[in-house]
């Protein structure tokens, strides 16, 4: 299925049926799949695991109206990614958001069988950012595990031990970054903080510039 088509997809019984149960509860609320967003011209694309029931799910563009993405876009425009630190405010630059399951899951998690479902869409996303006549580097960054495990399994690239602030090259100019997923449990635990989160960011700002000055797998 083409990326024009995604707002239709129904490929996922469990997720169609979900998104109804919210549009039920929450009548305003989005409760259909989401896209991606942002720079038309981006080198970076960020990768989550799914919408949010009050974040995405509810407006419509990912990390857009929860705690999630209120600290990822505190992250952005501090790094020079976005021209704003709230959400609802930024435009991004030089850089895309997307999520590797498009519809809302139950519980924030979604099955195996959802994600490969959805691994189509994220390959077009992907092969668009790493095209052949990119003559730029790359980066794509991806938020967990699941994300990480995913992107290389869409890329077909060994995906290794995730590991935060971790790096895989694809190919000789373009690099995954890995990072902690910044959910409301990551941050509020401490297992990512904010100077843990800008190393990311400046590592993927350093690739970009073709510099690789932080590609340990220290947090
Ligand atoms: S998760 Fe992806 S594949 Fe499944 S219904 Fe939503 S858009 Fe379609």
């Amino acid at each position: 299925m083409k990326l024009a088509q995604l707002a239709s997809c129904r490929a996922c019984p469990r997720l169609v049926q979900h998104h109804a149960e919210v549009a039920s509860q929450y009548p305003d609320y989005h409760a259909r799949p989401v896209g991606s967003w942002g720079d038309k011209r981006y080198r970076v694309l960020v990768v989550g695991l799914a919408p949010g029931l009050h974040g995405a799910a509810r407006t419509g563009k990912a990390f857009v109206g929860d705690a999630s993405g209120e600290f990822l876009f505190e992250g952005l425009y501090d790094n020079g990614f976005a021209t704003d630190p709230d959400p609802q405010q930024a435009s991004l630059i030089n850089l895309r958001l997307t999520n590797v399951v498009k519809c809302l899951p139950p519980g924030n998690a979604p099955i195996a069988s959802e994600i490969n479902q959805c691994a189509g869409f994220l390959l077009q996303e992907l092969t668009h950012l790493l095209r052949p006549q990119a003559r730029q580097a790359r980066v794509v960054l991806a938020l967990g595990g699941v994300a990480h495990r995913a992107v290389c399994r869409t890329l077909q690239i060994p995906a290794g031990t995730f590991q935060h602030n971790g790096t895989v090259a694809l190919g000789s100019r373009h690099t995954l970054v890995s990072s902690f997923h910044p959910s409301r449990l990551n941050v509020n635990t401490g297992r990512l903080t904010r100077p843990m989160f800008d190393k990311v960011l400046r590592n993927v700002r350093s690739l970009l510039s073709g510099r690789d000055i932080a590609s340990s797998t220290a947090p």
